[in-house]
This record gives structure tokens, sequence and C-alpha cells, in this order.
């Protein structure tokens, strides 16, 4: 059903198939998000045997949304740490460079829970957060050439936008114009939001604000993708797994038959397990304090387990006893001070590397004696697994088409948008990996 949706309001004037009880519900639909409804002009009717029912064939001449403003629900986070409110909102149409997109499904990152706690981080309210997410192009700005109306994206918290220098180097993912910036609560072009309520501005966060049946993005945070991959499991590409994954494949590169440590095992830190995994580690040894973790993550090819909390010594002692001197990779996917200093220092001297993806408090500092250094230890850090994201996350979707990714196993829950805040109370209870949000539920 979501499927013929999708059809019907992004390709307009197509022609669409879907079955007669399905008229009524998509007319509420329109209804509900106050998209323009398409005009049937031509509806008839065929038995088909092969799938048992009767189709309807409509051919539809949509009235565009192009330049008009949507209403439609947001999850509105109005102070910190307080429950998202569903609310009606207006979004805008797309400036130049911008695309506005339909959002078909949504995931819960930390790093969105962190922002709205807001305990280490800068405040910014009225806010809509979300940045894990898959949906399809409803209209665009002037000058974008490259997505039109109907194409499936997936949103990117950190953009590329293909001409400074950090996007012509083969090294770098950090972009000029588009690199995460988590204190802009406003669009580039002209400072302004594009979500309002009654005229008041609502903020965007990290240039994506997914909570919302549309948003509005620069168009160099929005990858195309292959429009057959299904959007409720590669929406979690969008983030926490390319980012785990890229992590370890990209950043730490462990060799075959080399020992990873992975520091957190949520789902940034089980798909950077998966990416030791995928290089052939041998040892791959998973530390969190909760120990809850440590069954899942089996199936993520972690084969031993720290838990930090059963030992009267450092962890980093614990993992060199393990090791014989340190683990030859780490990767931290945790956001705690402690845990980044313990997984630098638990890298084997003369080659070790750690890497660190967890988003810490603005004010922590990172200490730690220099002879760590001295001893020829390495220690990187990563947004986005180090993943350019126009430009590569399309493959990293294409792993998940030829099943040499597995996204289920990451997806432990599904609630509906209105329930948006169960999904933040299994976050802070540390149940489950990730939880999608469907939007049309
Ligand atoms: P999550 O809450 O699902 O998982 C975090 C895990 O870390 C939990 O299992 C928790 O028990 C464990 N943990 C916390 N403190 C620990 C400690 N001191 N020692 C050992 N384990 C500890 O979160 P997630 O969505 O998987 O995100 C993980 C981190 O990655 C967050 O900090 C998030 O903000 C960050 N992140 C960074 C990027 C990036 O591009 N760099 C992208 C996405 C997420
Ligand atoms: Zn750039």
């Amino acid at each position: 059903m979501n499927s013929m949706y999708m059809s019907l309001t992004s390709a307009p004037s197509k022609q669409a198939s879907l079955t007669c009880k399905n008229i009524s519900p998509l007319d509420s639909y329109f209804k509900r998000c106050q998209a323009p409804k398409p005009q049937f002009t031509r509806i008839f009717f065929q038995v088909s045997k092969r799938r048992k029912q009767i189709v309807c064939q409509v051919n539809m001449s949509a009235q565009s949304t192009a330049g008009q403003v949507i209403r439609c629900k947001a999850a509105v986070a109005w102070e910190a740490g307080k429950p998202l409110v569903i609310e009606e909102v207006e979004v805008a149409p797309p400036q130049a460079m911008e695309v506005r997109l339909k959002i078909l499904f949504t995931s819960l990152c930390h790093t969105d829970v962190y922002f709205w706690e807001a305990k280490g981080q800068t405040p910014l309210f009225p806010r809509i957060f979300g940045h894990e997410a898959g949906g399809i192009v409803d209209s665009v700005g002037e000058g974008v050439t490259h997505l039109k109306p109907g194409d499936h994206v997936l949103p990117v918290f950190t953009g590329e936008c293909g001409n400074c220098r950090h996007c012509k180097s083969k090294e770098s993912n950090m972009c000029d114009l588009l690199r995460i910036n988590t204190d802009r609560g406003v669009m580039l072009s002209d400072g302004k939001t594009r979500f309002s309520i009654n005229g008041k501005p609502i903020y965007h966060f990290v240039g994506t604000s997914t909570f919302s049946e549309y948003t509005v993005a620069h168009v160099g945070s929005v990858a195309k993708i292959n429009p057959a991959a299904p959007l409720d499991k590669v929406c979690i590409l969008s983030c926490g797994i390319s980012t785990g994954l890229g992590a370890t494949l990209n950043v730490a590169k462990p060799t075959k038959g080399s020992t990873v440590a992975i520091f957190g095992l949520g789902a940034v830190g089980l798909a950077a397990a998966e990416g030791a995994r995928i290089a052939g580690a041998s040892r791959i040894i998973g530390v969190d304090l909760n120990p809850n973790r440590f069954e899942e993550a089996k199936k993520f090819g972690c084969t031993e387990f720290v838990n930090p909390k059963d030992h009267n010594k450092p962890v980093q002692e614990v993992l060199a006893e393990m090791t014989d001197g340190g683990v030859d990779r780490s990767v931290e996917c945790t956001g705690n001070i402690n845990a980044m200093i313990s997984a630098f220092e638990c890298v084997h001297d003369g080659w070790g590397v750690a890497v660190l993806v967890g988003v810490p408090n603005r004010d922590d500092a990172f200490k730690t004696r220099p002879v760590n250094f001295l001893n020829e230890r390495t220690l990187k850090g990563t947004f986005f697994g180090n993943y350019k994201p126009r430009s590569d996350l399309p493959s990293v979707v294409e792993k998940y088409m030829n099943k040499e990714l597995e996204l289920e196993k990451f997806i432990t829950h599904q609630v509906a948008f209105r329930d948006i805040n169960k999904a933040f109370d299994y976050m802070l209870a540390g149940e489950g990996i990730r939880c999608i949000i469907r939007m049309d539920a």
C-alpha cells in the first residue's frame, strides 16, 4: 500500500495500479497530509488472476505541490527532554538548491537524543529532530538538476556540495559547505527556517529534520538511491549503520585475522562489528556497560565481551591482558569521553589504530599521556564512516540489495509516528537496536 501511495504522491500523471479497497484510505491520506490530491481522470477495472483481486487502473493528473506551502504533521520538541508533540506545521517550498522531501520512514539515533536532552550540548528549541530516514522527493527548488519529484532518497546529516576542496579530495567527507553543524537551525541560503506554526519559526536539526511528514533539505544533503530498495529497511543506512560500517572498513581498516575492540554495542557499534567481520577480523571484542547487548552482539560477529563494570581495573588494561599487549584496532561508538580514552589506550603500541565515532559533550576534553602517541599508536575520528553521502551511499544501499549486508537484524522495533516518544523510551532504556517510525501510521 505504501509503495502505491508513493507512486501516487510522487509521480503524478503516471498510471498507477491500486486495489479498489484502497481508494478510501487514499482519500483520507491526502486530506491528513494536506497534499494536493491527484485528480483521477480515468478509472477502469480489471481482474488480476495472479493476485486474485480486482485491480483498478487510475490515470492521475495531480496538481503539483511545487511552490506551495504544505501543512502536515511533525513531532516538535518544544523543550529539552520533554516528550515531542505531534503538531500541524507549515512546510515552505524549497528555495534555490533545496528539495522538499516526503518522509516515509525515519528512525531514532542517539545523536537526536543528545541534542533533545541538551545536557552537554547547545540547546535550540523549538526544533524538529530526526536525521535517519528514507523518503521521496516532493518538489525541487531553482537550480536543482540531479533530483526530481518521485526520486527515492536518503537525507544525510552531513552533505556533499561536490565543489569544495573536501568534496574533491579522495580522503575527506568534511564538505566545507554542508558538513555536520549541530548548532545551526536554519537553512543556509537565507538563514530562515522552512517550518512554522502560525508564523512562529521551528528550527531544523542537522539539515534533515525527518520527524516531519515533509521536510526541506539542501540538495547536497540528499542521496538518490535505487528505487527498488525498501525504504523501511534502507532508511537506517542514512546514518547509524553506514557510520559504523564505514568507521571500520574505511577508517580503522583492520586486516584479515586481526583483533578489533568495539566500544558501545548500539546500532553504530554493531555495524562497526559487522564491518570487522566483513574485513575478516578473527577476534571481535565487544565492550559495553549494558550486558543485555552481549547476546544480540553475537549475531554481528562479536566473539568476546567485556563489561567494564565487572573489573576493578581500567578496561584498557583488561583488554591488553586479553590480547598480549593490546588490540590491533578499536572503534568507539559510545559518546562517553572515558570510553574514548580507553578505546585509544587499549590499542597495541607500534601499529594500533583507534577510531572515535561517538558524539561527545560540547566541553569534553580528551586526556592521555603523550607517550601513548610516541609509542606509535594512532587516534582518528570520523563522521558518517568517511562515506561521501551523495557519491558513496547509493553503493552501500546496493550492498543490502546484493545481500552482502543484512539490515533486518538491526531493526528490533517499529512504532507509528504518533507514538514516536516510545522510540525515545526504548533508546533511553537501552532496549533494542533501531526502532523504525512509520510516518503513515
Ligand atoms: P546507542 O545508545 O544505541 O548505543 C550506545 C551504546 O554504548 C549503548 O549500548 C551503551 O550501553 C554503551 N555505552 C555507553 N557508555 C559506555 C561506556 N562508558 N563504556 C562502554 N559502553 C558504553 O547509540 P547509537 O545510536 O548506536 O550511537 C552511538 C554513538 O555514535 C552516539 O554517541 C552517537 O551520537 C554517535 N554517532 C556518531 C556518528 C558519527 O558520524 N560520528 C553518527 C551516528 C551516531
Ligand atoms: Zn563540499
